[in-house]
């Protein structure tokens, strides 16, 4: 997405209200919490998540941390054991991080969790960052405000600089207080493993070993169990296929060949595909332009784990 200017809005409630209302219509704002700068969207919209990574020109679909204003709020996205709600309670709000079940039913966009089965959830303290989730009243996926590849954004002038025309807003809440990601603390079986270290130590927590669960390559990506054929123009004997544009299929990611509905409905068509009894999956092109990289970054792993 390309505007022609980054509006940079105060953080009392007039500046607070507008990002809120541009959240409400769809786009990512740039936004202080307590660690660093985030690119905040609606988690319940899927195209709204997906002009989150527009914006960033992220290459693939990692998942997103989904903020929230407190532990009632999280606990109806996600299933929290003993261990979270003891770590929580004593850390939250704060710069922690807890990667759960999705709890069924949460209506969570599956672009967030990059179709996976837990969430990352936090209740951050940044006052700024609070105020715009009661004004969303919304769950708000926020990754670093920074282009891809680059580094974290600790005032609103380093988000300018990396994504300055590609937002509409940014609230200027001034330097942020910690400068480091939070840390990320899974609790899924039972005990608590450390995804990725931060501003709060967690001594009960089993250190992930280094490059099984480094962030961003953790906990695999959701993959379909089928064989996936990509490039298909139409779907041959036993393939649903996936298409997209011109190529219609039994599911399309897009009728009319636009790239951000297409990613906020790729991870539900994978697990429709998945679900379907025919045995096998193929998926229309794609073009390898703007979001489509990153789709295509998808589906070209889904399809290599059966090469
Ligand atoms: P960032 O939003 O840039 O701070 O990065 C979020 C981090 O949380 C990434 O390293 C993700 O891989 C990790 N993460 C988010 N959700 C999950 C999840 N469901 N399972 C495992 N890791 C997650
Ligand atoms: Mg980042």
């Amino acid at each position: 997405m390309t505007v022609p200017d980054t509006r940079v809005l105060g953080c009392d409630p007039a500046g607070i209200a507008e990002a809120a209302a541009l959240i409400a219509a769809g786009q990512p704002v740039g936004v202080p919490t307590e660690t660093v700068y985030g690119l905040a969207a609606d988690a319940l919209e899927g195209e709204a998540v997906a002009r989150i990574y527009a914006a960033k020109g992220r290459p693939s679909f990692n998942p997103l941390i989904v903020h929230v204003p407190d532990l009632a709020t999280a606990e109806a996205i996600g299933i929290f054991d003993e261990l979270a709600r003891g770590l929580v309670e004593a850390h939250w709000p704060g710069p922690l991080t807890l990667v759960v079940p999705l709890r069924p039913g949460a209506t969570i966009a599956s672009l967030v969790t990059a179709g996976l089965s837990t969430v990352a959830l936090r209740v951050p303290a940044h006052p700024v960052m609070q105020a715009l989730l009661r004004a969303t009243a919304r769950p708000l996926a926020a990754p670093s405000a920074n282009a891809s590849g680059r580094i974290s954004p600790t005032r609103a002038e380093h988000v300018l600089a990396s994504l300055g025309g590609r937002i509409p807003a940014v609230i200027n809440g001034g330097p942020t207080q910690r400068g480091i990601e939070s840390t990320i603390v899974a609790a899924t079986g039972g005990e608590l493993r450390l995804l990725r270290p931060g501003p709060i130590s967690v001594p009960g927590a089993i250190s992930a070993a280094r490059g099984i669960e480094a962030p961003g390559q953790l906990a695999t990506h959701y993959a379909p169990a089928k064989p996936v054929r990509l490039e298909a123009s139409r779907a041959e004997a036993g393939e649903w296929l996936i298409g997209f544009g011109p190529v219609a299929g039994d599911a399309t990611l897009s009728v009319s060949g636009d790239l951000v509905e297409a990613a906020a409905n790729l991870f539900a068509a994978l697990h429709a595909a998945d679900a379907e009894s025919p045995p096998k999956i193929a998926v229309a092109p794609v073009p390898e332009q703007g979001l489509g990289i990153a789709i295509n970054d998808r589906l070209r792993r889904a399809a290599a784990d059966h090469g």
